[in-house]
Protein backbone atom coordinates (compact mmCIF):
# COMPACT_ATOMS: atom_id res chain seq x y z
CA UNK A 1 0.00 0.00 0.00
CA UNK A 2 2.49 2.51 0.65
CA UNK A 3 4.47 1.65 -1.81
CA UNK A 4 1.58 1.86 -4.07
CA UNK A 5 0.99 5.50 -2.83
CA UNK A 6 4.77 6.49 -3.00
CA UNK A 7 5.07 5.24 -6.45
CA UNK A 8 1.94 6.76 -7.32
CA UNK A 9 3.34 10.48 -5.95
CA UNK A 10 6.44 10.25 -7.52
CA UNK A 11 4.68 9.19 -10.64
CA UNK A 12 2.05 12.62 -10.61
CA UNK A 13 5.91 14.74 -9.53
CA UNK A 14 7.30 13.43 -12.61
CA UNK A 15 4.46 14.52 -14.80
CA UNK A 16 3.59 17.20 -13.78
CA UNK A 17 7.25 18.62 -13.70
CA UNK A 18 7.58 17.68 -17.29
CA UNK A 19 4.62 19.63 -18.40
CA UNK A 20 6.73 22.36 -17.35
CA UNK A 21 9.50 24.76 -19.59
CA UNK A 22 12.17 24.33 -17.37
CA UNK A 23 11.88 20.56 -17.19
CA UNK A 24 11.42 20.10 -20.69
CA UNK A 25 14.51 22.50 -20.86
CA UNK A 26 16.10 20.54 -18.66
CA UNK A 27 15.79 17.39 -20.65
CA UNK A 28 16.81 17.98 -23.91
CA UNK A 29 20.03 20.27 -22.19
CA UNK A 30 18.17 23.11 -23.49
CA UNK A 31 18.90 27.02 -23.47
CA UNK A 32 17.04 29.50 -21.17
CA UNK A 33 13.45 30.06 -22.21
CA UNK A 34 12.83 33.04 -24.92
CA UNK A 35 9.74 34.65 -23.51
CA UNK A 36 8.00 36.99 -26.27
CA UNK A 37 5.51 39.25 -24.84
CA UNK A 38 3.11 40.86 -27.46
CA UNK A 39 2.83 44.28 -25.73
CA UNK A 40 5.30 46.12 -23.58
CA UNK A 41 2.84 46.02 -20.13
CA UNK A 42 2.77 42.26 -20.39
CA UNK A 43 6.25 42.47 -20.64
CA UNK A 44 7.04 44.35 -17.46
CA UNK A 45 4.88 41.74 -15.64
CA UNK A 46 6.98 38.53 -17.39
CA UNK A 47 10.16 40.73 -16.63
CA UNK A 48 9.63 39.98 -12.45
CA UNK A 49 10.03 36.30 -13.02
CA UNK A 50 12.27 36.03 -16.43
CA UNK A 51 15.48 37.95 -16.62
CA UNK A 52 14.65 41.06 -19.23
CA UNK A 53 17.46 40.36 -21.73
CA UNK A 54 14.75 36.89 -22.37
CA UNK A 55 12.42 38.86 -23.18
CA UNK A 56 11.02 40.14 -26.28
CA UNK A 57 8.01 42.41 -27.15
CA UNK A 58 6.05 41.75 -30.25
CA UNK A 59 3.99 45.72 -30.65
CA UNK A 60 7.03 48.06 -31.07
CA UNK A 61 6.73 51.42 -29.47
CA UNK A 62 4.37 53.89 -30.99
CA UNK A 63 1.90 51.07 -31.73
CA UNK A 64 -0.76 49.35 -29.69
CA UNK A 65 -3.19 46.36 -30.60
CA UNK A 66 -5.38 48.50 -31.92
CA UNK A 67 -3.54 49.80 -34.62
CA UNK A 68 -0.85 46.88 -35.18
CA UNK A 69 -0.63 44.17 -37.38
CA UNK A 70 2.26 40.67 -37.96
CA UNK A 71 5.12 42.34 -40.21
CA UNK A 72 7.40 38.90 -41.83
CA UNK A 73 10.28 39.30 -39.63
CA UNK A 74 7.36 39.17 -36.52
CA UNK A 75 6.20 35.59 -37.90
CA UNK A 76 10.39 34.47 -37.04
CA UNK A 77 9.97 36.36 -33.21
CA UNK A 78 6.96 33.94 -32.58
CA UNK A 79 8.61 30.77 -33.76
CA UNK A 80 11.37 31.60 -31.80
CA UNK A 81 9.56 32.05 -28.62
CA UNK A 82 9.27 29.18 -25.67
CA UNK A 83 6.87 31.07 -23.84
CA UNK A 84 4.55 33.44 -25.41
CA UNK A 85 2.74 35.71 -23.09
CA UNK A 86 -0.42 37.89 -25.01
CA UNK A 87 -3.76 39.58 -24.38
CA UNK A 88 -6.13 36.84 -25.59
CA UNK A 89 -7.64 36.73 -29.23
CA UNK A 90 -10.54 39.83 -28.67
CA UNK A 91 -7.40 42.15 -28.61
CA UNK A 92 -4.66 40.65 -30.94
CA UNK A 93 -6.36 38.56 -33.24
CA UNK A 94 -3.24 38.33 -35.50
CA UNK A 95 -1.85 36.24 -32.63
CA UNK A 96 -5.21 33.78 -32.66
CA UNK A 97 -4.07 31.68 -35.82
CA UNK A 98 -0.54 31.03 -34.68
CA UNK A 99 -1.54 30.00 -31.00
CA UNK A 100 -3.91 27.38 -32.87
CA UNK A 101 -0.67 26.24 -35.33
CA UNK A 102 2.34 25.87 -32.68
CA UNK A 103 0.52 24.10 -29.84
CA UNK A 104 3.41 22.87 -28.23
CA UNK A 105 4.70 26.21 -27.62
CA UNK A 106 3.31 27.72 -24.03
CA UNK A 107 0.70 29.87 -24.63
CA UNK A 108 -0.19 32.16 -21.46
CA UNK A 109 -3.57 34.06 -22.64
CA UNK A 110 -4.46 36.84 -20.38
CA UNK A 111 -8.18 37.06 -20.91
CA UNK A 112 -8.14 33.20 -20.60
CA UNK A 113 -6.84 33.83 -16.99
CA UNK A 114 -8.53 36.93 -16.21
CA UNK A 115 -11.94 35.02 -17.27
CA UNK A 116 -10.86 31.57 -15.13
CA UNK A 117 -10.15 34.17 -12.16
CA UNK A 118 -13.63 36.03 -12.75
CA UNK A 119 -15.27 32.28 -12.45
CA UNK A 120 -13.68 31.61 -9.25
CA UNK A 121 -14.66 35.36 -8.02
CA UNK A 122 -16.61 37.99 -9.63
CA UNK A 123 -14.70 40.15 -6.97
CA UNK A 124 -11.32 39.25 -8.28
CA UNK A 125 -12.00 41.31 -11.68
CA UNK A 126 -15.18 43.33 -11.05
CA UNK A 127 -18.50 43.51 -13.06
CA UNK A 128 -17.76 46.71 -14.39
CA UNK A 129 -14.13 45.79 -16.02
CA UNK A 130 -14.38 42.20 -17.32
CA UNK A 131 -15.41 43.51 -20.66
CA UNK A 132 -12.37 45.52 -21.06
CA UNK A 133 -9.58 43.65 -22.99
CA UNK A 134 -6.84 45.49 -21.17
CA UNK A 135 -5.98 42.80 -18.67
CA UNK A 136 -2.74 43.72 -17.84
CA UNK A 137 -4.00 46.62 -15.94
CA UNK A 138 -5.87 44.03 -13.30
CA UNK A 139 -3.74 43.50 -10.56
CA UNK A 140 -5.13 40.17 -9.82
CA UNK A 141 -4.49 38.67 -13.58
CA UNK A 142 -1.02 40.17 -13.30
CA UNK A 143 -0.01 37.95 -10.04
CA UNK A 144 -1.66 35.32 -12.18
CA UNK A 145 0.24 35.81 -15.08
CA UNK A 146 3.63 35.46 -12.83
CA UNK A 147 2.40 32.34 -10.90
CA UNK A 148 1.64 30.67 -14.15
CA UNK A 149 5.48 31.72 -15.54
CA UNK A 150 6.65 30.97 -12.14
CA UNK A 151 5.30 27.48 -12.66
CA UNK A 152 6.85 27.09 -16.44
CA UNK A 153 10.14 27.79 -15.19
CA UNK A 154 9.92 26.02 -11.63
CA UNK A 155 11.07 29.49 -9.54
CA UNK A 156 8.75 30.33 -6.01
CA UNK A 157 6.35 33.29 -6.61
CA UNK A 158 6.20 34.35 -2.75
CA UNK A 159 8.91 36.83 -3.83
CA UNK A 160 7.08 38.35 -6.86
CA UNK A 161 3.50 38.39 -4.88
CA UNK A 162 5.48 40.01 -2.13
CA UNK A 163 6.43 43.35 -4.30
CA UNK A 164 3.30 43.27 -6.27
CA UNK A 165 1.31 43.50 -2.53
CA UNK A 166 4.02 46.21 -1.21
CA UNK A 167 3.32 47.95 -4.63
CA UNK A 168 -0.59 48.35 -4.48
CA UNK A 169 -0.55 48.87 -1.02
CA UNK A 170 1.34 51.71 -2.09
CA UNK A 171 -0.47 52.82 -4.38
CA UNK A 172 -3.95 52.55 -2.39
CA UNK A 173 -2.28 55.03 0.22
CA UNK A 174 -1.26 57.35 -2.33
CA UNK A 175 -4.78 57.40 -4.21
CA UNK A 176 -6.67 57.11 -0.45
CA UNK A 177 -7.27 61.20 -0.45
CA UNK A 178 -8.59 61.91 -3.90
CA UNK A 179 -10.44 58.06 -4.34
CA UNK A 180 -13.53 59.52 -4.51
CA UNK A 181 -13.04 62.34 -7.35
CA UNK A 182 -14.41 62.32 -11.06
CA UNK A 183 -11.93 61.96 -14.17
CA UNK A 184 -12.01 60.99 -17.80
CA UNK A 185 -9.83 58.84 -19.72
CA UNK A 186 -8.70 58.77 -23.28
CA UNK A 187 -9.69 55.90 -24.52
CA UNK A 188 -11.32 53.06 -22.87
CA UNK A 189 -8.21 51.40 -21.26
CA UNK A 190 -8.31 51.21 -17.69
CA UNK A 191 -11.31 49.30 -16.38
CA UNK A 192 -9.32 47.27 -14.63
CA UNK A 193 -6.89 49.79 -13.04
CA UNK A 194 -9.88 51.74 -12.20
CA UNK A 195 -11.78 48.88 -9.84
CA UNK A 196 -7.93 47.34 -8.86
CA UNK A 197 -7.65 50.97 -7.20
CA UNK A 198 -11.31 51.53 -6.50
CA UNK A 199 -11.56 54.65 -8.12
CA UNK A 200 -14.01 56.87 -9.11
CA UNK A 201 -14.20 57.16 -13.18
CA UNK A 202 -16.65 58.98 -14.48
CA UNK A 203 -16.22 58.49 -18.63
CA UNK A 204 -13.92 58.30 -21.54
CA UNK A 205 -13.58 59.97 -24.59
CA UNK A 206 -13.66 57.15 -27.00
CA UNK A 207 -14.02 53.92 -26.52
CA UNK A 208 -11.19 52.80 -28.88
CA UNK A 209 -8.85 55.44 -29.97
CA UNK A 210 -9.28 55.20 -33.78
CA UNK A 211 -12.45 56.17 -32.88
CA UNK A 212 -14.49 59.68 -32.49
CA UNK A 213 -16.39 60.40 -29.68
CA UNK A 214 -20.30 60.84 -30.63
CA UNK A 215 -21.41 64.23 -30.07
CA UNK A 216 -23.40 63.16 -27.16
CA UNK A 217 -20.99 61.58 -25.00
CA UNK A 218 -18.69 65.15 -25.43
CA UNK A 219 -21.82 67.10 -24.19
CA UNK A 220 -22.22 64.95 -21.13
CA UNK A 221 -18.93 65.26 -20.45
CA UNK A 222 -19.02 69.08 -20.68
CA UNK A 223 -21.92 68.97 -18.19
CA UNK A 224 -20.05 67.07 -16.12
CA UNK A 225 -16.82 68.68 -16.08
CA UNK A 226 -18.85 72.15 -15.52
CA UNK A 227 -20.90 70.61 -12.50
CA UNK A 228 -17.20 69.76 -10.92
CA UNK A 229 -18.28 66.37 -10.77
CA UNK A 230 -14.99 65.64 -13.20
CA UNK A 231 -12.08 67.33 -11.75
CA UNK A 232 -9.17 65.82 -13.78
CA UNK A 233 -8.93 64.66 -17.51
CA UNK A 234 -6.19 62.28 -18.61
CA UNK A 235 -4.56 62.59 -22.44
CA UNK A 236 -2.67 59.56 -23.98
CA UNK A 237 0.74 59.89 -25.38
CA UNK A 238 0.21 58.74 -29.07
CA UNK A 239 -2.74 61.28 -29.68
CA UNK A 240 -2.86 65.01 -30.08
CA UNK A 241 -4.35 66.59 -26.87
CA UNK A 242 -6.56 69.04 -29.22
CA UNK A 243 -9.76 67.55 -28.79
CA UNK A 244 -9.20 67.32 -24.99
CA UNK A 245 -7.90 70.86 -24.91
CA UNK A 246 -11.22 72.00 -26.63
CA UNK A 247 -13.23 70.29 -24.29
CA UNK A 248 -12.03 71.61 -21.09
CA UNK A 249 -11.39 75.18 -22.35
CA UNK A 250 -12.89 77.72 -19.73
CA UNK A 251 -13.16 74.68 -17.16
CA UNK A 252 -10.60 74.34 -13.95
CA UNK A 253 -9.34 70.52 -14.34
CA UNK A 254 -6.31 68.71 -13.71
CA UNK A 255 -4.58 67.65 -16.75
CA UNK A 256 -2.33 64.50 -17.00
CA UNK A 257 -1.16 61.80 -19.04
CA UNK A 258 -1.40 57.99 -18.84
CA UNK A 259 -0.04 55.99 -21.53
CA UNK A 260 -1.86 52.24 -21.74
CA UNK A 261 1.33 51.01 -23.55
CA UNK A 262 3.14 52.20 -20.63
CA UNK A 263 6.42 53.03 -22.45
CA UNK A 264 7.40 55.34 -19.99
CA UNK A 265 8.44 52.13 -17.76
CA UNK A 266 12.04 50.41 -18.60
CA UNK A 267 11.83 46.87 -18.63
CA UNK A 268 13.17 45.33 -15.38
CA UNK A 269 12.18 43.03 -12.77
CA UNK A 270 10.69 46.17 -10.87
CA UNK A 271 9.10 46.97 -14.38
CA UNK A 272 5.43 46.22 -13.36
CA UNK A 273 5.32 47.57 -9.40
CA UNK A 274 6.80 50.74 -11.16
CA UNK A 275 3.95 50.98 -13.04
CA UNK A 276 1.86 50.85 -10.31
CA UNK A 277 3.16 53.58 -8.64
CA UNK A 278 3.87 55.64 -11.49
CA UNK A 279 0.24 55.41 -12.20
CA UNK A 280 -0.97 55.97 -8.83
CA UNK A 281 1.53 59.13 -8.53
CA UNK A 282 -0.10 60.54 -12.32
CA UNK A 283 -3.35 60.09 -10.73
CA UNK A 284 -2.49 61.76 -7.28
CA UNK A 285 -0.97 64.63 -9.17
CA UNK A 286 -3.98 65.06 -11.89
CA UNK A 287 -6.66 64.65 -8.92
CA UNK A 288 -5.60 66.83 -6.83
CA UNK A 289 -4.83 69.63 -9.20
CA UNK A 290 -8.01 71.87 -8.19
CA UNK A 291 -10.02 71.67 -4.99
CA UNK A 292 -12.80 69.82 -4.73
CA UNK A 293 -16.03 71.41 -6.55
CA UNK A 294 -13.94 73.61 -7.80
CA UNK A 295 -13.98 73.61 -11.28
CA UNK A 296 -15.62 76.80 -12.26
CA UNK A 297 -18.14 76.84 -15.50
CA UNK A 298 -17.34 80.00 -17.21
CA UNK A 299 -19.03 78.63 -20.11
CA UNK A 300 -22.60 78.33 -18.91
CA UNK A 301 -24.25 77.83 -22.46
CA UNK A 302 -24.66 73.91 -22.80
CA UNK A 303 -25.42 73.45 -18.75
CA UNK A 304 -28.47 73.31 -18.30
CA UNK A 305 -29.29 69.91 -16.09
CA UNK A 306 -30.55 71.09 -12.15
CA UNK A 307 -27.83 70.04 -9.55
CA UNK A 308 -29.73 66.22 -8.47
CA UNK A 309 -27.19 66.21 -5.65
CA UNK A 310 -26.82 62.99 -6.88
CA UNK A 311 -23.14 63.12 -8.35
CA UNK A 312 -21.54 64.72 -5.58
CA UNK A 313 -18.58 62.74 -4.59
CA UNK A 314 -19.80 59.50 -2.63
CA UNK A 315 -18.58 56.13 -2.64
CA UNK A 316 -16.44 55.05 -5.47
CA UNK A 317 -17.36 53.94 -9.15
CA UNK A 318 -18.76 50.83 -8.24
CA UNK A 319 -21.32 52.40 -6.03
CA UNK A 320 -21.89 55.30 -8.15
CA UNK A 321 -22.78 52.83 -11.05
CA UNK A 322 -24.75 50.41 -8.97
CA UNK A 323 -27.02 53.41 -7.76
CA UNK A 324 -26.85 55.29 -11.39
CA UNK A 325 -28.48 53.32 -13.82
CA UNK A 326 -28.46 55.17 -16.73
CA UNK A 327 -24.63 55.15 -16.01
CA UNK A 328 -24.46 51.45 -15.81
CA UNK A 329 -25.93 50.71 -19.18
CA UNK A 330 -24.22 52.62 -21.21
CA UNK A 331 -20.92 51.73 -19.26
CA UNK A 332 -22.23 47.77 -20.05
CA UNK A 333 -23.52 48.37 -23.91
CA UNK A 334 -19.40 50.36 -24.30
CA UNK A 335 -17.96 47.63 -22.85
CA UNK A 336 -19.47 44.97 -24.86
CA UNK A 337 -19.56 47.05 -27.87
CA UNK A 338 -15.99 47.52 -27.06
CA UNK A 339 -14.92 43.74 -27.58
CA UNK A 340 -17.17 43.19 -30.20
CA UNK A 341 -15.34 45.82 -31.79
CA UNK A 342 -11.92 44.12 -31.21
CA UNK A 343 -13.45 40.88 -32.09
CA UNK A 344 -15.28 40.86 -34.99
CA UNK A 345 -14.18 43.41 -36.80
CA UNK A 346 -17.74 44.42 -38.60
CA UNK A 347 -18.73 46.04 -35.41
CA UNK A 348 -17.21 50.18 -36.88
CA UNK A 349 -21.11 49.64 -38.78
CA UNK A 350 -22.73 49.21 -35.24
CA UNK A 351 -20.82 51.58 -33.52
CA UNK A 352 -21.50 54.35 -35.87
CA UNK A 353 -25.23 53.62 -35.61
CA UNK A 354 -24.96 54.30 -32.05
CA UNK A 355 -23.08 57.25 -32.69
CA UNK A 356 -25.64 58.79 -35.66
CA UNK A 357 -28.17 57.88 -33.08
CA UNK A 358 -26.66 59.78 -30.46
CA UNK A 359 -25.79 63.00 -32.49
CA UNK A 360 -29.44 63.36 -33.98
CA UNK A 361 -30.14 63.61 -29.57
CA UNK A 362 -27.18 65.86 -29.44
CA UNK A 363 -27.90 68.27 -32.31
CA UNK A 364 -30.69 69.62 -30.33
CA UNK A 365 -28.83 70.85 -28.08
CA UNK A 366 -25.09 71.58 -29.45
CA UNK A 367 -26.37 75.63 -29.32
CA UNK A 368 -23.87 77.44 -31.04
CA UNK A 369 -22.32 74.53 -32.82
CA UNK A 370 -19.44 73.72 -29.55
CA UNK A 371 -19.72 70.34 -30.21
CA UNK A 372 -19.95 69.77 -33.64
CA UNK A 373 -16.25 72.23 -33.69
CA UNK A 374 -15.14 70.25 -30.80
CA UNK A 375 -15.12 67.43 -33.33
CA UNK A 376 -13.40 69.10 -36.29
ZN1 LIG B 1 -6.75 50.12 -26.12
Amino acid sequence: MNILISFTLSFLVALSASCSFAAQAAENGDHSPRVLASVHPLALIAASVVAPENIEVLVPAGMTPHDFSLRPSDIDVIQNADIIVWAGPESEPYLAGFAKRWPDKVWINAAKEGKRLYQQDPALIGDEARNDPHWWFSVAVARQLQHRLAEQLEVDPAAFDQSLDQAVQDAHETLAPVRDRGFFVFHRAYDHWVYSMGLNMKGAFTLSPEQKPGLRTLQEMRQQLQRGDVVCVFSEPEFSPAMVDRLVDGVQVGREELDPMAMQIPLSADGYPNLLKDMAERAYRCLSAVDDKAATALDNTVYEGGDDGHHHHHGHAVEEHADDEHAHDEHEHEGDAHEEHAHEGHSDDDHSDHDDHADEHADEHDEGGFFSRLLK
